[in-house]
């Protein structure tokens, strides 16, 4: 991995354990925003990339391997991307409902109502400003890994709005 002045890194990459838990205080957290990319974020993130793909994940977010940090990554066309310091700036009228899983809430499904597509703001491991228009799973995926990163989880969804007929989707391990 290189950062944003072509250093290259290579580090010892570890699975880290999840923490889990609806009421565990770092995953109830707001994170701190991460002021720099440095040799230690990108090691989370390369740490955090090699337990999301162990665990068979969507996405991660740094709380759920308790860095209370501003940084997640999610898979958005299929690929996992970091995302340092992310923010939704822009969310369609249009809503979706789908079933949707936690990494750190083994076994629990949630039915959540959120929007169709985003713009999300974030900064990435080259320390770069970027900007992305999401739309259905990737933008889900994103909206839960940000949720994540202001202490909010599935579970916080229950009885929100469940009039709708929800579709027939899961998405799970995020
Ligand atoms: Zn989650």
């Amino acid at each position: 991995m290189t950062d944003g002045a072509g250093r290259l890194y290579s580090f010892v990459v570890a699975v880290l354990p999840i923490i889990t838990g609806a009421d565990t205080p770092v995953l109830r957290t707001p994170t701190a925003l991460v002021p720099k990319v440095t040799k230690d974020v990108l090691h989370l993130i390369r740490n955090m990339e090699e337990t999301c793909v162990h665990a068979d994940g969507l996405g991660l977010a740094a709380p759920q391997v308790g860095q209370s940090l501003r940084v997640c990554i999610a898979k958005i066309n299929d690929r996992l991307t970091p995302l340092i310091n992310p923010r939704i700036t822009w969310r369609s009228p249009a809503m979706d409902d789908a079933e949707e899983g936690c990494l750190s809430l083994p076994g629990v499904y949630v039915h959540v109502r959120r929007p169709q597509s985003i713009v999300v703001e974030y900064t990435d491991v080259k320390g770069r400003a970027q900007e992305r228009r999401l739309a259905d799973l990737d933008a889900r995926v994103v909206q839960h890994e940000v949720d994540h990163l202001d202490g909010v989880l599935i579970v916080d969804y229950v009885g929100v709005d469940r009039s709708r007929k929800t579709e027939d989707a899961r998405t799970s391990g995020v």
